[in-house]
């Protein structure tokens, strides 16, 4: 059979593809068909032939807003309606005029009109283009996570990505797995899988292999079918892969797929209130110098010339500049945290992870290593110390310092054969190292039983695996029921069946092996495994078991406890609770999972920056908190709270508990959610860790979730608002820096921006109301310093490096106002004196350029408005950079962008009044040498007070905003 036929469709009246027959084969049929084995999959040719003929496993994403619409959505926005109404009744004017003959010698009618569309329709593409490719660039961030899939590949097991899946593959699934492809079933152990992403049903629905399926079996019934897009919240499966990329079935409704969403972040729903806001304040100060003019005039007589500074005014409102500055920022925030490993799956999270107060963080793998090193193991009342390199399968028992055989130990083999056999990892070699591919603390369990000699594959044959209970968090254990061989296939009497296993046996066929955490395991058994028979257990006997697992644990080991059932037949599946019990101890096994070496400095960093770290972990409490004191996370003595005690407070006692506790301990993945719920009704703010397909509530759940990179479920990243790539704790914090950072500097090109617009709209007010003659500012010079002079600038500044104390402050309220803290204050007072100095300088100049025997053009007073406004706002853009220090304390080459975008600007903003063809399109005036002189020294003026503003402040003791 060819590798690319599919199985024959049965003529079918409904015109569905060969898909729908796949419920309908057997297994063994639906292998033959696809040419692949259960055993060792494809070879590595295969996958190549196929690859060429499917393609990649990916979908085209449809559904979401259109080209169109998003094009469309740019010129919703209510500053941009204004500056089209402004071009509109400007072009009209001209129309007035030019009909009339009163156009000015030299003036181009519908000059403004046209510079006014024309920043409208740039703004409303440069909004498409950067909202398209946000879009973009998160997709791309994304699939920087994409999931990798376990598969059968020439006969071994491989992890490779989701998208080289081919039809033909034999892939591995596990809880937690978000489903790559479609496929049928060829073995499974409690499977259990959500589909809701195709069917919509929230209920998990139960998988089985061996059935065969009638043809006309709904989607949501073909149980022996896995669908690509779904999550196995249970169990584990092996799958023949049968169809991958748009030919799946969620490829098939790819319409129904939500895009990539790009959610408003809360700065840019603010920032529409602020269009609202400024756009409204402007129409009634149009408002009040219209009918001022007019009374002040009795009559009608300048309405022309206020309708002029009406829409000079309403232009001059608008900062046309800021909605791309701010997603440039938001864009470049993103990909710093990329760079320091943190990937922003939510937008918002940008510029929310600096508010964060409180960071609740798994343990294992966050906080320490995740590379265990068995180092202590206890059975049959006996301790024994293990030596070795990493995941090295060679070293040694040490008994009281001195290396015993293992052989004369029965116990000792018996531990570790169900380490060995309760197991799901894989212990290999890669490229000459040793390496696990599964749960590094069951490689740690493999690297053991090869120092004591016993192999897992080799075993495996003997035990076969004919079923199993699969761990969970909430169980913190597992169970695997073995077949016995020899004893099954009749071949040997019991006595011949290896000893050790013959010591377990007692004349059953199969047994089970359970694992998990020791005080749980304990309690579910009833006799002891003591060399090679079993007793009952007595309560010294357990007494003791617990004070050794304290005493491994309050050393910082993760400590596992062992036990073995032989049983006459294989339980059903369900039967956990009933099945896992009266259970034969066999030991201990107390293994080291080091702390992470950066992971100290990153707490102390979190304590100056007044951040809390919490340790939230399924870990022992003394286990917890050795390692929480080594970390810096809690005192010595400090309270742990345990699962067990959290379960009986009321949500009101946690309440009253979340702010004094730092670790918490055996805790299941639904205390996490009671916690973060817990600490948000306190008023924190919640970053909260998570890696398993449980965690995924509180995830959602805490104001910032954050899924692990690489020990992480698909399904718990998809809740998540951010993917730690390195699974590091110091990552977060990293991250919280530069959330900090962006925030501080969107904050500070606001105030860079708007004082700029305030100043802007009192100047052109004040001209007609101290009585100068027509308006200082055309609607394109305004426009020209909107976009250039203040955008280039506040572009820079929202590179500026973190100041020095950003981690040395308590985090802000993520619910402030943008014009919190002062911010608001500074726009008013820095707009009115920038206004008092324009205003200054445009009363000098009027009577400069109007007083007898002035030589220029008596207009040239415009033109040095023009300039004052423009140049005053560099000095502004150099001050602005740090809100205490001053200038002169500042390196002034730390951030270059500054100073480049004020050089340019300022040179662009002379070439505008020196080079006559932009002189003649931008309706300037030449000045003197001393007429810009007199501009520079009345801009420096608006530099000299925001540094003495600095001073005052310091003086007083208190930081500016
Ligand atoms: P954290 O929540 O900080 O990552 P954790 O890894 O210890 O901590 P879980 O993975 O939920 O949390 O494990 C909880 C407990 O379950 C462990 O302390 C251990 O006793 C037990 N356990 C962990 N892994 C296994 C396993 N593979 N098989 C059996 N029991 C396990």
């Amino acid at each position: 059979m060819s590798a690319n036929s599919l199985p024959v469709r049965k003529a079918s009246p409904s015109g569905e593809d060969a898909a729908a027959v796949w419920h309908n084969l057997e297994v063994n049929k639906a292998l033959d068909l696809l040419d692949s084995n259960a055993d060792s999959g494809l070879t590595s040719q295969e996958v190549e032939v196929r690859s060429q003929k499917y393609g990649l496993n990916e979908l085209e994403e449809h559904g979401g807003r259109s080209n169109w619409e998003i094009l469309l959505d740019q010129f919703k926005n209510i500053m941009l309606l204004m500056l089209i109404g402004v071009a509109l009744i400007s072009g009209f004017l001209d129309f007035l005029a030019w009909q009339g003959g009163t156009l000015k010698p030299g003036e181009v009618p519908f000059k403004d009109t046209v510079a006014i569309m024309a920043i409208v329709i740039l703004n409303g593409i440069l909004g498409y283009v950067q909202e398209t490719r946000a879009e973009q660039a998160l997709a791309a961030l994304k699939k920087l996570a994409s999931p990798l899939v376990r598969v059968l590949r020439n006969g071994k097991l491989l992890e490779v990505a989701a998208k080289e899946l081919v039809p033909g593959d034999v892939m591995l699934l596990e809880a937690g797995v978000q489903i790559a492809a479609d496929g049928r079933l060829i073995e499974q152990s409690n499977l259990q899988v959500r589909e809701s992403a195709l069917t919509g049903e929230a209920e998990a629905v139960n998988k089985q292999a061996t059935i065969v399926l009638p043809e006309e079996t709904d989607l949501g019934d073909r149980i022996n079918l896995v669908f690509q897009g779904t999550e196995v919240v249970q169990g584990r499966a092996k799958v023949l892969v049968a169809h991958t990329g748009m030919k799946t079935e969620l490829g098939k409704i790819a319409a129904m797929l939500q895009s990539v969403e790009s959610e408003p972040t809360p700065l840019q729903q603010r920032m529409t209130q602020l269009g609202n806001v400024l756009v409204t304040g402007s129409l009634i100060l149009v408002a009040i110098v219209v009918v001022g003019g007019v009374i002040q005039a009795r009559g009608f007589g300048n309405i022309q010339e206020l309708l002029e500074v009406s829409l000079s005014m309403a232009v001059a409102v608008v900062p046309e500049g800021l909605p791309a500055v701010i997603t440039v920022t938001l864009a470049l925030g993103t990909q710093r945290m990329v760079r320091q490993h943190a990937l922003i799956r939510k937008l918002p999270a940008v510029e929310t992870l600096g508010s964060v107060t409180t960071i609740c963080s798994d343990k294992t793998g966050t906080l320490t290593q995740n590379k265990m090193v068995v180092q202590s193991v206890y059975t049959n009342n006996k301790s024994f110390r293990v030596i070795g390199e990493g995941y090295n399968p060679t070293g040694d028992f040490l008994s009281n310092e001195q290396k015993v055989a293992v052989d004369e130990y029965p116990e000792i083999s018996a531990l570790v054969v169900a380490c060995a056999i309760c197991n799901d990892s894989v212990l290999q070699k890669e490229q000459g190292e040793w390496a696990i591919l599964g749960d590094p603390t069951e490689g740690a369990l493999l690297t053991l039983a090869g120092k004591a000699g016993i192999e897992k594959d080799q075993w495996s044959s003997k035990l076969p695996r004919v079923a199993e209970f699969p761990f969970s968090s909430e169980r913190k254990r597992m169970s695997v029921i073995a077949q016995v061989e020899a004893v099954a296939s009749g071949t040997s009497p019991i006595a011949d069946v290896d000893p050790v296993i013959a010591g377990f046996l007692q004349s059953e066929n199969y047994l089970m092996f359970t694992k998990g955490s020791p005080e749980l395991t304990l309690a579910r058994c009833t006799q002891i495994h003591l060399g090679d028979r079993s007793v009952p257990l007595t309560e010294a006997q357990r007494s003791q078991i617990l004070a050794e697992n304290d005493i491994m644990a309050s050393k910082g080991l993760r400590v596992l406890g062992f036990a073995y059932k032989p049983l006459s037949e294989i339980p059903p599946a369900g039967s956990e609770e009933t099945s896992e019990d009266d259970l034969v101890w066999l030991g201990l096994v107390g293994m080291l999972d080091a702390p992470r070496p950066e992971v100290r400095a990153a707490v102390q960093e979190c304590r100056e920056a007044g951040i809390r770290p919490v340790m939230i972990t399924g870990d022992h409490q003394l286990t917890a908190r050795a390692i929480a004191t080594d970390l810096g996370i809690a005192e010595k003595d400090a309270r742990v709270l345990t699962g067990q005690e959290l379960q009986r407070m009321s949500d009101q006692e946690l309440e009253e508990q979340v702010d004094l506790v730092s670790v918490y301990a055996r805790v299941s993945p639904e205390h996490k959610l009671r916690i973060v719920q817990a600490l948000q009704r306190r008023g924190r703010f919640v970053a909260m860790t998570g890696d398993g397909v449980n965690d995924a509530p509180a995830l959602k759940q805490a104001d910032i979730g954050i899924a692990m990179g690489i020990t992480g479920t698909d399904v718990s990243k998809e809740a998540s608002d951010m993917v730690l790539l390195d699974d590091n704790f110091a990552t977060i914090v990293a991250a919280t820096k530069e959330g900090r950072v962006v925030y501080t500097n969107i904050r500070r090109f606001i105030k860079y921006i708007l004082g700029s617009n305030i100043g802007e709209v009192l100047t052109i007010a004040a001209a007609p109301l101290i009585g100068l003659g027509g308006v200082p500012l055309t609607p394109l010079q305004i426009l020209w310093m909107n976009l250039v002079t203040d955008g280039l600038p506040a572009l820079a500044l929202a590179v500026e490096p973190p100041e020095p104390d950003v981690m040395k402050r308590p985090p802000f309220s993520p619910r402030e106002s943008i014009f919190a803290r002062g911010l608001g204050a500074y726009l008013i007072r820095l707009g009115i004196v920038f206004a008092i100095i324009s205003i200054a300088l445009m009363a000098w100049a009027y009577n400069h350029t109007h007083a007898a025997g002035y030589q220029g053009d008596r207009d040239a007073w415009k033109t040095m408005v023009f300039t004052t406004l423009c140049i005053a706002q560099m000095g502004h853009a150099i001050a602005i950079r740090s809100n205490n220090q001053l200038t002169i304390e500042m390196n002034p080459f730390s951030n270059l962008f500054v100073l480049g975008a004020v050089v340019v600007t300022t040179i662009l903003q002379l070439m505008l009044v020196y080079v006559p063809p932009l002189r003649e399109f931008f309706g300037t005036h030449w000045l003197s040498l001393e007429e810009l002189g007199v501009c520079i020294g009345f801009s420096a003026l608006l530099f000299v007070w925001v540094e003495l503003e600095k001073l005052f402040f310091r003086f007083m003791g208190k930081r500016t905003v």
